[in-house]
């Protein structure tokens, strides 16, 4: 249980209703979180776009849905790009509905990455906190995120420390990880089945590296996940022998854990700077070692030799033949690194002692900057 209960905002993803799965690995975090922060006796309100719903274990939060349009992503926008907010978007108007409940919350916790909730932080009086959910895309936001950590830096924290080392800090990055409900997550100790990528289906995720994999092991590879891109989805897998991808769609949990926990391995390649990665650690859960590029959130997250392997980025040649030794790697190894530093619990935990840095003034009043 929490030191101090607090009545906290927690503000969605503009992208996508919870539950679409275009939100990506946020609505995952967003819904343990939120189960976390109950379990530790914190009253809270969920604000996010028309169409959500509670995730699954969060009865008794409030929650407050918001019509409008989904926001363009960042992930897709060109790095000097302009800050774009669409007529008739969902952005401003969570926001707004934010913005009238924070005012007699003790925090708004936002899990969207963009300019607008980045930007109103230090001219409202409500005390709004980011969980950054994205590395380096664009000038302008990279400059709004150093802006505001100069202001107050304790209002933001990070996935990993790979994801944070992207932005100009002036101290110290605050990094809380990411939390799974591992009671939804079974362990398997089955070996011997496919090879499995998971994950939006855009240029960011490097699938066609995963394919080239399996096509070299001339097995198929089971790929679940929205497809963001079918342009690119297309391109992908004209340039395999036909049958390499079994397309398996973006399934609820329960059923992705359960057709991933039986994988020998997960093939992992970002093109980018993930910032965590979700999937990665949902196959670790399930027992399933981990073959990834060591960039971003999966290099910093996954023990080279223990719960899988990491090669160089982008080298082919170095991820087929890590894939050839994933029976060396012990399946137990990979679901007991999550449940001592990835579950819902221990997540909650360190979200806390975040905020509780600023607002450990008790009475919900911000504290001073040391
Ligand atoms: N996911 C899912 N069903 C699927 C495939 C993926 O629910 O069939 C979810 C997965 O649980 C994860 C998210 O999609 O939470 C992808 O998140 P990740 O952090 O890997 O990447 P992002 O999309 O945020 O860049």
């Amino acid at each position: 249980m929490a030191s101090v209960p607090r009545d906290l905002v927690l503000v969605s993803t503009p992208i996508g209703y919870l539950g679409s799965g275009r939100g990506g690995g946020v609505e995952l975090t967003l819904a343990s979180l939120t189960q976390g922060l109950l379990a530790r006796g914190h009253r809270l309100t969920l604000v996010a776009p028309e169409g959500s719903s509670l995730p699954a274990g969060c009865d008794g939060v409030a929650l407050h849905t918001v019509a409008g349009g989904d926001q363009p992503s960042w992930q897709h926008a060109d790095a000097d790009g302009p800050v774009l907010i669409p007529a008739d978007a969902v952005l401003p108007r969570l926001w707004e509905r934010a913005l009238a409940l924070g005012e007699k919350a003790d925090a708004v916790l936002n899990f969207s990455y963009d300019w607008l909730p980045l930007w109103l932080t230090p001219r409202v009086q409500p005390r709004i906190f980011h969980l950054i959910s994205m590395g380096s895309v664009a000038r302008v936001m990279d400059q709004l995120v150093a802006d505001l950590a100069r202001w107050d830096q304790r209002r933001l924290a990070f996935h990993t420390h790979r994801q944070a080392a992207d932005f100009s800090l002036p101290a110290a990055a605050q990094v809380v990880g990411n939390g799974f409900d591992l009671s939804r997550y079974q362990f398997q100790l089955e070996a011997g089945g496919a090879l499995g990528w998971a994950g939006r289906v855009a240029p960011e995720k490097g699938l066609e590296d995963a394919v080239a994999v399996a096509a070299a092991l001339q097995e198929p590879l089971q790929v679940w996940g929205v497809v963001e891109d079918p342009a690119y989805a297309a391109r992908v897998e004209r340039a395999v022998p036909p049958g390499t991808i079994v397309w398996r769609g973006f399934l609820p949990t329960a059923e992705l854990q359960k057709q991933l926990g039986r994988c020998r391995a997960l093939i992992n390649t970002p093109k980018w700077n993930e910032a965590y990665g979700n999937v990665v650690v949902e196959a670790l859960a399930c027992g399933v070692p981990v073959v990834a590029y060591d960039r971003g959130g999966p290099g910093e997250l996954l023990q080279n030799g223990v719960t899988g392997w990491l090669v160089s980025p982008d080298d082919r040649d170095a991820l087929l033949a890590a894939t050839r030794q994933v029976d060396a790697i012990d399946r137990q190894a990979c679901r007991r690194w999550v449940e001592a530093h990835a579950s819902q619990a221990v997540f909650a935990e360190r979200v806390e002692q975040w905020l509780d840095l600023t607002l450990a003034a008790g009475d919900g009043s911000i504290s001073r900057c040391p």
